[in-house]
């Protein structure tokens, strides 16, 4: 198990001495257990230098407290960092913009991310919490069973898909999820798109083509919250080429420490609007900046 950071500090730091005011030397000594947390919470390596270089800055000269340890100031810094890198300016965590019906959703992501079940996910809570009406697509055209899986999904959870009509392709397949989103009076109509296991031109093109189409209000970026540096590349692949609006980070009830969270953020700029914690359908979880911060620092 990782150690947790307080330990590591107060192992290093409260054998300082107390000089009325947080050292370079404190700081330095402290920042590098900060680093070494960052690291093994799996936070890229630029991103983690930026962040104490950032971290540096506030806390040399800072008054020590009476009431805290040098270490526990230094964690406190940290702490409150963190936090306010991962909410960045984002005031709107877990809302979607949805107005002027029917609004198109875009989904994307590699394939295993967790895309159709988070569609799904997001159209039970957009139903239930929202109260609205959502009609869900799947534009995997190359994998007939994750279209299935949608509409079995769908059922599950009282939502509709649109039907499949066999030799469609994606942007076919949008149009006319358009049209019986509007013809039926749905206000949304969500994408799922089809994935592969690794970026690829193709897979891009025929994202982009989708994108063109359906001019989404929401293009939502699902990504594997366990895999570290890959999550943060695809993050990077997906903005520069489709142009996300958010993130959604799966598998964060697994045992990671949501590193990626705070690569991801800091990389794309982007807001991480939802986390996924299961395969249940209600395993889905407004993005909360205190806990991710909690859980990188152990
Ligand atoms: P896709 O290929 O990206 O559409 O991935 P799927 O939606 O089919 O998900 C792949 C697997 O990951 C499925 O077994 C899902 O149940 C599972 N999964 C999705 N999201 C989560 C999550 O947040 N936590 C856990 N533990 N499993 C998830």
């Amino acid at each position: 198990m990782f150690e947790n950071l307080s330990d590591r500090l107060s192992g290093v730091l409260d054998k300082l001495t107390r000089q009325g005011a947080l050292s370079e030397e404190d700081v330095s000594t402290a920042l590098r257990e900060v680093r070494v947390a960052l690291l093994e919470a799996d936070v890229s390596l630029p991103v983690a230098r930026d962040f104490i270089k950032r971290v540096q800055e506030k806390a040399t000269g800072q008054a020590v407290t009476k009431s805290v340890t040098p270490g526990q100031q230094v964690i406190k810094i940290v702490h409150d960092e963190l936090v306010a890198t991962l909410a960045g300016d984002d005031e709107n965590a877990g809302e979607l913009r949805v107005d002027s019906p029917p609004a198109p959703i875009l989904m994307v992501g590699l394939q295993g991310s967790g895309k159709t079940t988070t569609t799904a996910k997001l159209a039970l809570r957009l139903t239930d919490r929202g109260k609205k009406r959502v009609l869900m697509a799947s534009l995997d055209t190359s994998r007939p069973a994750a279209m299935e899986q949608l509409a079995v999904l769908g059922t599950q959870i009282g939502v509709d898909t649109l039907p499949i009509v066999p030799g469609q392709s994606p942007v076919q397949i949008a149009k006319r999820a358009k049209q019986q989103a509007s013809l039926g009076g749905y206000d949304i109509y969500m994408l799922d798109t089809a994935g592969r296991l690794s970026i690829d031109d193709a897979l891009m093109a025929e994202v982009e083509a989708v994108r063109d189409e359906a001019k989404p209000h929401e293009t939502i970026l699902v990504v594997d919250g366990l895999t570290g540096q890959d999550a943060v590349n695809t993050a990077e692949n997906f903005d520069q080429r489709i142009g996300i609006t958010g993130v959604v980070l799966t598998r964060m009830d697994g045992d990671g420490r949501g590193g990626a969270a705070l690569s991801m953020r800091a990389v794309t700029g982007k807001p991480i609007k939802f986390v996924g914690l299961g395969e249940k359908m209600d395993a889905l979880e407004e993005f909360h900046p205190q806990r991710i911060a909690g859980r990188i620092l152990g």
